[in-house]
C-alpha cells in the first residue's frame, strides 16, 4: 500500500516535470520519498535530519523550502500553520482528516471521525472544487496532563510543608 502511493505521487509529480521541462533532479524525488516516509506532521527541521540520518542526503533549508512549496501546489503536501509552528503532512490519499492539537506541547495527532468526513463530503461548495479538510481540536496531551498534575501536587506538597513549620514556630 505504502510503496504503490510512493509510486503514484512519484509519477505526478515526473508528470508535473516533464510536462513543464522542468529538470528532474535527484533532490526532487530524494523529498519526495522522505516526506512519504515521514510519520503524521513534521516541521522542515525534522525533514531535514530525516534526509541526513536516513538518506545521507543533506539539503539547504531554502531547497527544502522550495520543494515543499511545489508539492503544496502539486496537492502532494498540505501546510498546517498550528499555532506559532508551520508543519507539513504527506496528503495523497489522506485528504480528510481532524487533528488534535496540545496547546502546552504543540503536539498533533491525527484521529478518525467519520461523521465529520461525511458531512464535509455532503456540503455542496459553490463554484468549488473540494480537495479536502482539516479540523484541529484544541486541548491538552496526556503527558501534559500529567506533568500538570505533578506540579500542582509539588506545590502543595511545598505549601503544606511551609504551613507545618509555621505553626511549629507558632507553639
Ligand atoms: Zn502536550
Ligand atoms: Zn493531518
Amino acid at each position: 500500500m505504502r510503496e504503490s502511493v510512493k509510486e503514484t505521487v512519484k509519477n505526478i509529480l515526473t508528470h508535473y516535470l516533464e510536462l513543464n521541462k522542468y529538470r528532474k533532479t535527484p533532490e526532487r524525488y530524494t523529498i519526495l520519498d522522505a516526506v512519504y516516509e515521514m510519520e503524521g506532521h513534521f516541521t522542515l527541521e525534522e525533514l531535514g535530519d530525516k534526509l541526513v540520518g536516513d538518506y545521507n542526503f543533506p539539503v539547504s533549508r531554502a531547497t527544502l523550502y522550495n520543494t515543499l512549496k511545489l508539492f503544496v501546489e502539486l496537492r502532494l503536501v498540505i501546510r498546517h500553520h498550528i499555532q506559532t509552528t508551520t508543519r507539513y503532512e504527506a496528503c495523497y490519499n489522506n485528504g480528510s482528516h481532524c487533528h488534535q492539537v496540545c496547546t502546552m506541547c504543540g503536539r498533533v495527532t491525527e484521529v478518525k471521525f467519520q461523521p465529520v468526513d461525511d458531512a464535509v463530503r455532503s456540503l455542496r461548495t459553490k463554484r468549488f472544487h473540494k480537495d479536502g479538510f482539516a479540523l484541529y481540536i484544541y486541548g491538552v496531551c496526556s503527558s501534559c496532563q500529567a506533568k500538570m498534575t505533578r506540579m500542582a501536587r509539588m506545590e502543595n506538597m511545598k505549601k503544606n510543608q511551609k504551613d507545618k513549620e509555621n505553626e511549629s514556630r507558632k507553639s
